[in-house]
C-alpha cells in the first residue's frame, strides 16, 4: 500500500511533473486503484483530469474514457502524447483506417487510454471491439451530462451505463463540476452507482469576485472596466452569434484587442482565434457559451455575461475559467429582466419536461441575480453547500442591503408550507401568500389556509424573495428527490413554536426593476413592443411599482 502511494508520487512527478497532488486526487486515485467505483465533484480547474489518467497509466490494460467533446478529447491526447502516453480517441472524426489503426493498439495492448465520444461507443462494431479489449477501468468525464436537470443534458449520455454493463464488472470513476444535490442523484442513479464512494470538494473559490451589475449602458460600461483592465486576459459571454460579432467589433472600434467564437465561425476561424486568444495575441474572446470547456488558461482575470446565462450551474462553470491561478479574478453578470424573457421565449417550444426543468434552471438564476444577499452564499447554497456565515468578496456583502426584520413574513411562509403538508414549491408557497385562487390552489383546498392571502399586497417577486431567505437560512430545505418541494427543517419548527428575530436583505429600486424599455432598446436596439412587450400593460406594471414603492415606504423589488 505506502509502496504504491510512493509509486504514485513518483508517476505524478515523472510523468506529468507535478510535485505533490491537488486536494483529494491522491485518495482518489487510490480509491478507484482499489477497483471501488468514484464519483467526483470537483469545481473547473480543479485538476480532475488527472483523478483517471494517472491511474489508467499505472494499471494494467486500457481505461475508456468517455467524453461529450471531440475538440476536448483531442487536446487532451495531444497533451498526454505530448508527454509520452499512449493515448487516441474514437470518435466521427476518424477514417475507417484511422479508427482500425486505433483498435489494433488497444487490442496489442499498448494504449493506456482511450478517449470515446458517447455516440460512437454505441456503434455494434464498437461494442465488439471493446468486449475483446482488455480493459483497466470506465472514465466518465462532464458527468453532469446525464442529467436533464442539468445544463448540458445530452442524450446518449443515458445509454453509457447499458454499455458499460456489457462489458462486465469494470469499476467506474465518473467526474463532474456541476453538482446540485439533483443532478448529483440523477448521476448515481442513472449509473447506477449508488455504492460509489463520492468525493465532493467546497466549490467556493475565495479568489473570485462576484458582482450582477444592472444593464444600464452596458457597452459604456464595459469600455470603462475594461480600459482599467489593459493586457489582462478576459471572457465575454453573449447569448446569440450575432451579439457576439456585435461586441466583438464594439471592442475593436474602440481599440480594445478581441476576438469573436462561436459555432457559427468555421472550425478552422475558431482554432485560430482560440489560440490569438491563448496565446495572448488579444485580450479579450467574446464568445457564446459554445466557448470554454475544457479550456486551460490560467490567468484569465476576468468572465463577463454581457447577457444572463441560462442556469447558475452554467454560470458557475463558465465563471470558473477566471483566476485559476489561485489570483484575484472578477466575474461580472450584467442583468436584466428583458434577457430573461427572451430566454424563456426560448424554451416555449421544448417539449414540456424540458421547459419545465429550463424554467426552473432559469428561476434560480433570475433570482440570484436579483438577490441582496451574498452571492457567494446563494451559490454554494446551490450547490448543496450548508454556509453558516457570509463568504464575502462579491458586491452584496461589499456594500450590505439595508435589511428589514421579516418575523410575521417568515412566520407565515413556514405556516403556508406546514399547512399545505410540505408538498409544494417555492412558486406555490408564494400564490398560496399571495391568495390566488387559481384552481390549482382550490384543487388542493388551499384557499382555505390560515395565512391564505395574508400577503397580498406583494408581488410573486416579493415572496420568491423571501422564501428563498427563508430557504438560505435553513428554516426550509428542498427535498430534491421530489421536485424540489420546500420542507420544514428543526429550525423552522422551532420558529414557529418560538418565533426569533429574522432579518432579510432589500435591494434598492435602482437595481433592475427600473430598467425601462427605453435603456434596454439603446442596447439591443429594436422596441418594447418588438420584443413582445404589451406597452399598455408594461407602463401599468411600471405605475403600479412606483406606488408600492411610495406607499409601502420600502421598494417592492426585493430580494
Ligand atoms: P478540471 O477537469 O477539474 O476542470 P483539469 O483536469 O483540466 O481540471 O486541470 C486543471 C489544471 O490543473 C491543468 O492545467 C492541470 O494540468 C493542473 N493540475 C492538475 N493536477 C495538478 C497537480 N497535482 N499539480 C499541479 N497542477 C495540476
Ligand atoms: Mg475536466
Amino acid at each position: 500500500m505506502i509502496e504504491q502511494k510512493i509509486n504514485l508520487k513518483k508517476t505524478l512527478k515523472e510523468v506529468f511533473g507535478y510535485n505533490q497532488f491537488r486536494g483529494n486526487q491522491e485518495t482518489i486515485i487510490q480509491n478507484l486503484l482499489d477497483g471501488k467505483n468514484t464519483f467526483v465533484i470537483m469545481p473547473t480547474g480543479a485538476g480532475k483530469s488527472l483523478c483517471y489518467q494517472l491511474p489508467a497509466i499505472v494499471r494494467e490494460g486500457t481505461a475508456i474514457v468517455i467524453s461529450p467533446l471531440i475538440a476536448l478529447m483531442k487536446n487532451q491526447v495531444d497533451q498526454l502524447n505530448a508527454v509520452g502516453i499512449n493515448a487516441s480517441f474514437l470518435n466521427s472524426t476518424l477514417s475507417k483506417s484511422e479508427s482500425n489503426k486505433v483498435k489494433k493498439s488497444v487490442l496489442a495492448g499498448n494504449t493506456k487510454l482511450l478517449y470515446v465520444a458517447p455516440e460512437s461507443l454505441t456503434k455494434p462494431e464498437n461494442l465488439d471491439f471493446l468486449a475483446k479489449a482488455n480493459l483497466s477501468f470506465i472514465a466518465i468525464d462532464e458527468a453532469h451530462c446525464i442529467s436533464e436537470w442539468g445544463h448540458d443534458f445530452r442524450p446518449e449520455y443515458r445509454r453509457i451505463r447499458f454499455i458499460v454493463d456489457s462489458l462486465g464488472d469494470l469499476p467506474i470513476i465518473a467526474l463532474t463540476a456541476t453538482a446540485t444535490p439533483k443532478v448529483q442523484q440523477d448521476i448515481q442513479k442513472n449509473l447506477h452507482m449508488e455504492d460509489a464512494n463520492v468525493f465532493k470538494t467546497s466549490f467556493n473559490r475565495q479568489n473570485l469576485y462576484y458582482e450582477v451589475r444592472p444593464k444600464t449602458n452596458v457597452k459604456k460600461q464595459l469600455i470603462k472596466y475594461l480600459k482599467g483592465k489593459k493586457g489582462q486576459s478576459g471572457i465575454i459571454y453573449c447569448l446569440s452569434r450575432k451579439k457576439v460579432e456585435e461586441i466583438h467589433e464594439f471592442l475593436k472600434v474602440n481599440d480594445i484587442k478581441s476576438r469573436p467564437y462561436h459555432a457559427g465561425l468555421d472550425s478552422s476561424i475558431r482554432m485560430q482565434n482560440q489560440d490569438a486568444f491563448l496565446n495572448e495575441e488579444v485580450d479579450i474572446i467574446v464568445a457564446t457559451i459554445a466557448f470554454g470547456m475544457g479550456i486551460d488558461k490560467p490567468d484569465v482575470r476576468c468572465v463577463i455575461h454581457y447577457d444572463a446565462p441560462k442556469s447558475l450551474e452554467g454560470y458557475y462553470q463558465e465563471t470558473g475559467r477566471a483566476g485559476r491561478d489561485g489570483l484575484n479574478a472578477d466575474c461580472i453578470m450584467f442583468y436584466s429582466p428583458e434577457d430573461i424573457h427572451k430566454l424563456e421565449k426560448f424554451n416555449k417550444d421544448k417539449p414540456v419536461t424540458e421547459r419545465d426543468n429550463a424554467r426552473y434552471l432559469l428561476q434560480e438564476m433570475a433570482d440570484y441575480a436579483t438577490s441582496g444577499v451574498c452571492r457567494r452564499r446563494q451559490l454554494l447554497h446551490y450547490f448543496g453547500e450548508n454556509v453558516e456565515k457570509d463568504g464575502g468578496f462579491n458586491d452584496n456583502t461589499d456594500k450590505p442591503k439595508p435589511k428589514f426584520e421579516a418575523n410575521q413574513q417568515t412566520e407565515w411562509v413556514l405556516k403556508a408550507v406546514k399547512e399545505t403538508e410540505e408538498r409544494f414549491t417555492i412558486s406555490h408557497i408564494a400564490d398560496v401568500l399571495m391568495g390566488k385562487e387559481t384552481d390549482y390552489v382550490k384543487s388542493y383546498g388551499h384557499n382555505k389556509v390560515s395565512v391564505f392571502g395574508k400577503g397580498k399586497d406583494q408581488t410573486q417577486q416579493y415572496w420568491r424573495s423571501i422564501i428563498r431567505q427563508v430557504l438560505l437560512f435553513n428554516y426550509l430545505k428542498k427535498d430534491f428527490d421530489n421536485h424540489g418541494v420546500v420542507k420544514l427543517n428543526d429550525k423552522g419548527r422551532d420558529f414557529l413554536k418560538n418565533p426569533k428575530s429574522h432579518k432579510v436583505m432589500l435591494t434598492e429600486d435602482h437595481d433592475f426593476s427600473k430598467i425601462t424599455a427605453e435603456d434596454e432598446e439603446k442596447e439591443i436596439g429594436g422596441t418594447a413592443q418588438d420584443k413582445g412587450h404589451d406597452p399598455v400593460l408594461f407602463d401599468l406594471l411600471k405605475k403600479l411599482r412606483k406606488k408600492l414603492a411610495k406607499e409601502k415606504g420600502f421598494p417592492p423589488y426585493v430580494i
